[in-house]
């Protein structure tokens, strides 16, 4: 370990684990990140960024203009029935917003906010593809690293950026099912070419127990997403990509709309993604030199649309905590918990914004269907849309400015952790 610029190693690289990499690399740290896909990801959905305190990161970070290059555009909503006839039709006022959206909401790939954050910081920091860590042994004054591939380094310090079924989470906290709170829904989601969409239409389908949409990612190129209320648990997260599909197929609870050919199209996917609608509840992030950072940590569940926010927030808070703490982790671990840990908990309150629209039964389904044809009454879809894009703009976290301490606070020396960490309440 260099005195003056302590090692980190950060698993993930997904969205917290560059964005941690980059502000590490700022104060002084000497961060290397690993990731178990081979190599960066460019395929899957993708999301919605809102929140002010995420979007704000990635202005902080430099990247902002780079990640509005890669922005999608939701230009209308188009709402069908199970024979495929329209109920109500919306254009979009994001379509209207050009460049910076003013509302801090857009639509965007997850993997090209991964990949910006990559670029933007691989010329600096080492990164490891394919190699994941299988064993961690935190002795008190460092810790040591196996990598699947037997490789072996030691650490002072090592954080879990590695998603929902973190492998630093397994190894220092223990199992997965100690702190997954299962909601009751699972989402799968693939993109399918040669697809008669136009880019930026969403088409969106409702049946009992069901949602699907499709997303034109680009004119041709379709995102088919499936939130669906199974009547069991699946618990084929973690297994290989052809039993969740078997899985799936087994599992959905309607055949109408167009829904037939696209369970066609799931086959030739090579992209197909399942995971079950969960939250990760603990009662403390860190444990010795080793912390948990983003879904890690604290996923809100996918559906909450604050994922990525916490992450970048997340990510940006310890890194400055640690800078600020000198040395002295374990007080840059609690600072960082007590900070977030308010933010973090309103989030978890409201996870799944738009489980509460799929219907239970052929009734709600009836009544749903009443509803969305109001929306083509336009002063009905404004409303509508002045709370759902207005209304998740609310935030209740302020970011640190750190910067004004970058420079003066030494992080090297005597990389100790006081007792604060055990300050922190649950
Ligand atoms: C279909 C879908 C829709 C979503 N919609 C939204 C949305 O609209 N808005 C929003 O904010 N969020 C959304 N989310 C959630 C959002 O993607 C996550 O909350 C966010 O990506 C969390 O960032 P992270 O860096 O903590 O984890 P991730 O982005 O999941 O990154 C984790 C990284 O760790 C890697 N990894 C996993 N295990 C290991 C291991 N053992 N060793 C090394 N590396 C490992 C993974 O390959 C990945 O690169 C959605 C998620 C899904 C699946």
């Amino acid at each position: 370990m260099g005195a003056s610029s302590p090692s980190v190693l950060i698993s993930g690289a997904g969205i917290a684990g560059p964005a941690l990499a980059y502000w590490l690399n700022r104060y002084g740290f000497n961060p290397t990140v690993v990731e178990q896909a081979p190599k960066p990801r460019t395929e899957g959905y993708a999301f919605h960024l809102h929140g002010t305190s995420g979007i704000e990161v990635l202005k902080r970070t430099g990247v902002w203009n780079k990640i509005l290059e890669h922005r999608r555009v939701d230009r209308d909503f188009t709402f069908v029935d199970r024979s495929d006839r329209v109920l109500a039709r919306m254009d979009s006022p994001a379509a209207a917003a050009d460049v910076e959206p003013s509302g801090a909401q857009i639509t965007i790939k997850r993997a090209d906010v991964a990949l910006v954050l990559y670029e933007h910081t691989k010329n600096d920091i080492e990164y490891l593809f394919g190699d994941p860590i299988e064993r961690l042994d935190d002795s008190g004054s460092a810790v040591a690293v196996t990598f699947e591939s037997g490789n072996r380094r030691q650490f002072d310090l090592v954080i879990g950026c590695d998603g929902l079924h973190s492998g630093v989470r397994r190894l220092a906290f223990g199992d997965e099912a100690r702190f997954k709170r299962y909601l009751g829904y699972y989402v799968a989601a693939f993109t399918t070419d040669d697809y008669p969409i136009a880019y930026g239409s969403d088409v969106i389908y409702f049946a009992p127990n069901l949602i699907a949409s499709l997303f034109g990612l680009e004119d041709r190129q379709a995102i088919a997403v499936f939130v669906i209320r199974p009547d069991r648990e699946l618990g084929c997260e973690l297994e290989d990509v052809d039993s969740q599909k078997k899985a799936f197929k087994a599992a959905l609870p309607d055949r109408g709309w167009k829904i037939p050919e696209l369970l066609g199209r799931i086959e030739g996917a090579t992209d197909f993604f399942l995971d079950s609608v969960s939250q990760i509840r603990m009662d403390r992030w860190s444990k010795g030199r080793i912390a948990l950072v983003g879904d890690a940590a604290y996923c809100p569940t996918l559906l909450s649309g604050f994922g990525a926010q916490l992450a970048l927030a997340g990510a940006y808070t310890l890194a400055g905590e640690l800078m600020r703490a000198e040395g002295d982790f374990g007080r840059a671990y609690a600072s960082y918990e007590e900070k977030l840990r308010p933010y973090v908990a309103e989030k978890q309150k409201s996870p799944t914004q738009s489980t509460r629209f799929i219907p239970g039964s052929k009734f709600g389904l009836w009544l749903g269907h009443q509803v969305i044809k109001l929306l083509n009454v336009p002063v009905v879809s404004k409303l509508v849309f002045k709370t759902s894009y207005g209304g998740l703009v609310q935030e209740a976290f302020t970011l640190t400015d750190y910067e004004g301490e970058r420079g003066q606070s030494r992080v090297g020396p005597a990389y100790r952790s006081s007792a604060a960490a055990s300050r922190i309440k649950a």
